[in-house]
C-alpha cells in the first residue's frame, strides 16, 4: 500500500506519531493508500524548518525566487497526466476535469505569482515639498496554509504560490480526504530546488494538525479555505492571538435566470455551473431562480439535459458526474435530498444514489438531482449542501429575486443571465456577493479579487490583494 508521507526540511518523512488514516478512493469505496495521521510535534518540526528557511528565502533576490517557483510550475505542467490520475483517484472527480483545469489551473497558479511578484510595488505618498512617506511590504515569517478537499491541489497552490512569492515560508496541511496531489506536489519541490524547510507539508486531521498550526504562537498569519463553521473556530482561537487570517468559507450561490437571456446558452452553462465537479465547488450556483415567464420552458430543457449528465467510473472521458468525495460527505448530500423531500419539495430529476456496473458499484454516486417547489427561507435553500442538489424557483420581480437571492447568510457568488445590461448591472450592484458573473459562470482572471461577504469569508484572495495580504506594511515619513 502507498504511503503518503509529510515534507518536512526538504525531506519525506513518516509521521512522529507513526500512526496512518485510510485513503480511499471514493469511486470504488477501497483503501488505497494511507495518509499520515500526524500531530502538533510534526506540526512544531514543520515550524522549526520554515523559521529557519525563512532568512534565506525572504533574503533571495526575487528574480531567483521566481525562477525557482517557475521551475515548479514547468514541473506541474511536465507531470499533468500523473497529477490528473492522482487527483481523479483521491477526490472521485472526472479524469477529463482534473487533467482540463484543475492541473493546469494548479500550474497557473505557480506561473501567475512568480511573475506577479517581479512586478509587485509599493505606494509613496509625498507631503508637498515637506516630507515623504514610503511604504514597505516585506516578508511576514512562517504562514499557515489550510486547504479543502474539493479542488485539492488547485485551492492548495492558489493559496501556497502568493505565501512563497512574497518570500513567507509556509506550513502548510491539505485536506486529510485528499492529500496525494499535495504529496506529489511534494516531491516536485525537492526536485524543483526549492530550498529545504521553505515548504513544509504535514498531513492529518484538522483537529490535530490544523488545529496546532493555527495555535502556534509564533505563526501569525493563517490562510483557510473550507467550511464556514471551521472557519468560526479557527476565527475564534486566533483572534485572541491577533493573527491575520484569510478565510474562504462556504456558499449558497444563487443563479438568476431572467426571460431575456440567451436561452440556450443559459441552460447550458446552468447545468455545467450546477454540476461540475458534482457540484462540490464553493461556487456552483445552487439556488436557480427563473423569471416566471420562461419558468416551465426553462425548467424542461434544464433537466432533460441534467438527465444526460453520465454518472460513473470517473476514468471514463463519457463521465460527467463523478464519484462524492467521501461517505461521510455522500451520506450527508442525501441526507439533504430527504430533507428536501420533507419540506415538500418535488424531485424533478435524480434524488437517488446510483451503483455502476463493475469496478465502481460500490463507489459514492448520486444522480443529480433537480427540486422544485420549496420556498426561499427552507433549510435545504438556505444551508450549504455542496453537491449535486441544486432548486429551482420562478420569480416575478426583480426586486422578489434581489430579496430571495439575498436572503441566506452566505455571500459567495452569484450569476445573473440577460440581455438587457442595464438590468444586468443594476442587479449585480444589489447582490450581497464578493463575486459576480454576468452571463457566465467561472470565468477567472486571476489578477481580480476573490472571495465572499457575510458568513463566505474574510478577506480576498487573488493577484495584489493575495500579495498584500502575505507582506507586512509598514510606513516611513522622512521630513526633509
Ligand atoms: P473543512 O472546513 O471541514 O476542512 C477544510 C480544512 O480545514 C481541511 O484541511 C481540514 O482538515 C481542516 N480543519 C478542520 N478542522 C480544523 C480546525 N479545527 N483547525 C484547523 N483546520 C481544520 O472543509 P471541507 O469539508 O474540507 O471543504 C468544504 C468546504 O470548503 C465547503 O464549505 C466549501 O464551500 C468550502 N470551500 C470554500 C471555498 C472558497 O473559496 N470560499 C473554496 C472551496 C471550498
Amino acid at each position: 500500500m502507498q504511503k503518503i508521507l509529510n515534507y518536512i526540511d526538504g525531506n519525506l518523512l513518516e509521521p512522529s506519531t507513526g500512526q496512518y488514516l485510510d485513503n480511499i478512493n471514493p469511486a470504488t469505496a477501497e483503501v488505497y493508500s494511507l495518509c499520515p495521521n500526524s500531530d502538533a510535534s510534526d506540526v512544531e518540526l514543520a515550524y522549526q524548518a520554515a523559521a529557519a528557511a525563512f532568512p534565506i528565502w525572504s533574503e533571495m533576490p526575487t528574480a531567483k525566487r521566481s525562477k525557482i517557483m517557475m521551475r515548479i510550475a514547468q514541473l506541474i505542467e511536465q507531470n499533468i497526466d500523473e497529477l490528473a490520475l492522482a487527483e481523479s483517484i483521491d477526490q472521485g472527480k472526472p479524469l477529463w476535469l482534473a487533467k482540463n483545469g484543475e492541473i493546469p489551473r494548479a500550474q497557473e497558479n505557480f506561473h501567475f505569482f512568480a511573475t506577479a511578484i517581479e512586478h509587485f510595488a509599493s505606494e509613496a505618498h509625498a507631503m508637498g515639498a515637506h516630507a515623504l512617506n514610503y511604504t514597505l511590504r516585506t516578508p511576514i515569517g512562517v504562514v499557515a496554509c489550510i486547504s479543502p478537499w474539493n479542488l485539492p491541489l488547485y485551492l492548495f497552490t492558489w493559496k501556497i504560490a502568493p505565501a512563497l512569492a512574497a518570500g513567507n515560508c509556509v506550513v502548510a496541511k491539505p485536506s486529510e480526504i485528499t492529500p496525494m496531489t499535495a504529496f506529489l506536489l511534494s516531491k516536485i519541490c525537492i526536485e524543483a530546488g526549492l530550498p529545504k524547510g521553505v515548504l513544509n507539508i504535514v498531513h492529518g486531521l484538522g483537529p490535530s494538525v490544523g488545529s496546532a498550526m493555527v495555535a502556534h504562537p509564533n505563526i501569525s498569519v493563517i490562510s483557510f479555505t473550507g467550511g464556514t463553521k471551521t472557519g468560526a473556530e479557527i476565527a475564534r482561537v486566533a483572534a485572541p492571538m491577533f493573527k491575520k487570517l484569510s478565510l474562504e468559507l462556504g456558499g449558497k450561490n444563487p443563479n438568476i435566470i431572467f426571460a431575456d437571456c440567451d436561452f440556450e446558452k443559459t441552460v447550458k452553462e446552468s447545468v455545467r455551473a450546477s454540476f461540475t465537479n458534482q457540484g462540490e465547488i464553493c461556487l456552483c450556483g445552487s439556488r436557480i431562480y427563473v423569471e416566471r415567464s420562461i419558468y416551465e420552458k426553462f425548467k424542461t430543457a434544464f433537466v432533460s439535459q441534467v438527465q444526460q449528465l453520465v454518472v460513473g467510473d470517473p476514468l471514463l472521458d463519457e463521465t460527467k458526474v463523478g464519484a462524492i468525495a467521501s461517505k461521510m460527505h455522500f451520506e450527508k448530500v442525501l441526507g439533504y435530498i430527504e430533507l428536501a423531500k420533507e419540506e415538500g419539495g418535488t424531485i424533478l430529476c435524480g434524488g437517488n444514489a446510483v451503483s455502476p456496473e463493475g469496478r465502481c458499484a460500490n463507489g459514492y454516486f448520486i444522480a443529480p438531482t433537480v427540486v422544485e417547489g420549496l420556498g426561499h427561507l427552507c433549510r435545504t435553500n438556505q444551508e450549504e449542501i455542496f453537491g449535486p442538489l441544486v432548486t429551482i424557483q420562478p420569480f416575478d420581480t426583480e426586486a422578489e429575486v434581489l430579496e430571495m437571492a439575498n436572503s441566506t447568510s452566505y455571500g459567495l457568488a452569484c450569476t445573473i443571465w440577460t440581455e438587457n445590461l442595464n438590468k444586468a448591472h443594476r442587479v449585480a450592484a444589489q447582490i450581497k456577493s464578493g463575486i459576480v458573473w454576468i452571463n457566465c459562470w467561472l470565468l477567472r482572471d486571476l489578477r481580480t479579487p476573490f472571495g465572499g461577504m457575510k458568513q463566505s469569508g474574510v478577506g480576498r484572495e487573488g493577484g495584489w490583494e493575495a500579495l498584500r495580504f502575505f507582506t507586512e506594511m509598514k510606513n516611513v515619513c522622512v521630513k526633509f
